[in-house]
């Protein structure tokens, strides 16, 4: 039975059989015990399938990636230990020494660094461009060892909606897929496998927990790019594994063959895998993920107007505001919300800034976004901090932004305590 995504929200993933425990258990097991040694090497030559050793699978974990590939719609999901793993898994999965992929530079300051600094150390290169330049000045840069490309729905922190149709084909056009981190908008509000999108990525840490109680991520894999049309870009999917049986992915996978191979050979051979009491903290958020994203959209909504009228804010962005650079793309992309994020920035000098969110009352100072609980943030001080000024602007971070994830309290309880802190400035 086809579901929509309030039930796949609530039932996706588990499913139990007579006798077994309404709720998802916590397998919290590394092993799984067999009868006899013959059972045991059938797993290993991979004629059954079953569980063996919980950093490959684990019951817990595989129904949550389940229900999150059901979400986006996948053919297949891995879960991570955090959404950094997601997204250098993602990319290293088809990127090697001597590959080169392009992103856009409006990214997570975390991702940006991953990129920029780390997978250059292994050799891999990439190009950051301004999603905003023409297609022409875009296209320039892809190379004939382009792996990919590489964007965020909705970018943390500042907000930029990214334009996946238009990417999507241009990646095609190129061979290569796209690659996008879906984190803000999580698949209630966007899902960009529609789009033309080819690996969705995520911080579960965020909306998907929404409690902030696990740091997780997730990779899932449309099926829908064809690898063995470009089978001598992608030679790890469409030739021989040497460290597994000699199997080719494409051929003995099909349209799993991304996803099988992030599992048996990333997965196996690096290892961050998240725990299973993790994924049931996770599930727990999963199943309110259709009721709070509407919440946390209408609460950023108004704050947002709110803080657009007040005569001490400089400049406020949130798509959902008429008038904002990315309002059109939003009503394309978020038709029914973006998500509680909100940038903004206040007349004065950064120290007024400070004072400001020294003086909030329940609103907390928190290296997090995207929960429950109203929160606020000074990329430059805090997440950032490791960019300079320039690679700040460069990344869509004015050095003045003020980052406020509005939770899901009475709305008028969070205006209030913005405005007590601002009238002490
Ligand atoms: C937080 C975040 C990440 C990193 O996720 P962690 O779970 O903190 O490792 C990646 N992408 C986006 C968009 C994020 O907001």
């Amino acid at each position: 039975m086809k579901k929509n995504l309030e039930t796949l929200c609530v039932q996706a993933g588990w499913t139990p059989k007579k006798g077994e425990p309404r709720v998802l258990p916590i397998y919290q097991s590394t092993t799984f015990k067999y009868e006899t040694s013959e059972q045991m090497a059938r797993l290993f030559d991979l004629e059954d399938s079953g569980y063996f050793y919980t950093r490959l699978a684990n019951p817990t974990n595989d129904a949550v990636a389940a229900k999150i590939n059901a979400l986006e719609g996948g053919v297949g999901c891995i879960l991570t230990s955090s959404g950094q793993a997601a997204n250098f898994y993602a990319i290293f999965n088809i990127c090697e020494a001597g590959d080169h992929f392009i992103t856009a530079n409006t990214i997570y300051g975390g991702t940006y660094n991953l990129f920029g600094v780390t997978l250059k150390k292994l050799g891999i290169e990439c190009t950051f461009i301004d999603p905003e330049w023409d297609d022409e000045r875009i296209e320039a840069e892809f190379r004939p060892n382009t792996k990919c490309f590489f964007g965020e729905t909705i970018s943390n922190p500042g907000g930029n909606v990214f334009d996946i149709e238009r990417f999507a084909k241009m990646a095609h056009k190129h061979g290569v897929p796209l690659i996008v981190d879906n984190t803000f908008a999580t698949p209630i509000n966007c899902r960009p496998i529609e789009w033309g999108c080819d690996i969705v990525t995520h911080s579960t840490t965020k909306y998907m927990d929404g409690h902030a109680t696990q740091v997780g991520g997730a990779v899932v894999d449309s099926g829908n790019f064809d690898w063995e049309a470009y089978g001598d870009k992608f030679a790890g999917l469409t030739t021989p594994d040497e460290s597994y049986h000699g199997l080719t992915y494409t051929k003995t996978f099909g349209k799993q063959a991304y996803i099988t191979k992030l599992l048996t050979q990333l997965m196996r051979d690096l290892g961050s895998i998240p725990s299973p009491q993790n994924c049931f903290l996770l599930n727990l958020g999963l199943e309110t993920l259709h009721l709070r994203m509407p919440r946390h959209c209408e609460n950023a909504q108004r704050v947002a107007e709110w803080l657009e009228k007040n005569e001490k804010v400089a400049w406020v962005n949130y798509c959902g505001l008429k008038g904002n650079k990315y309002y059109d793309l939003a009503q394309k992309y978020l038709p029914n919300g973006s998500c509680g994020v909100i940038a903004f920035g206040l007349k004065g000098s950064k120290e007024e800034a400070i004072r400001f969110m020294d003086n909030l009352d329940f609103i907390a100072i928190v290296t997090h976004v995207a929960d429950a609980r109203t929160c606020v943030l000074h990329p430059a001080s805090h997440t950032h901090r490791q960019l300079s000024d320039e690679q700040l602007l460069e990344a869509g971070v004015r050095p003045d932004l003020i980052r406020l994830s509005v939770g899901i309290e009475n709305c008028d309880d969070i205006i209030a305590d913005l405005e007590q802190a601002m009238q002490k400035m």
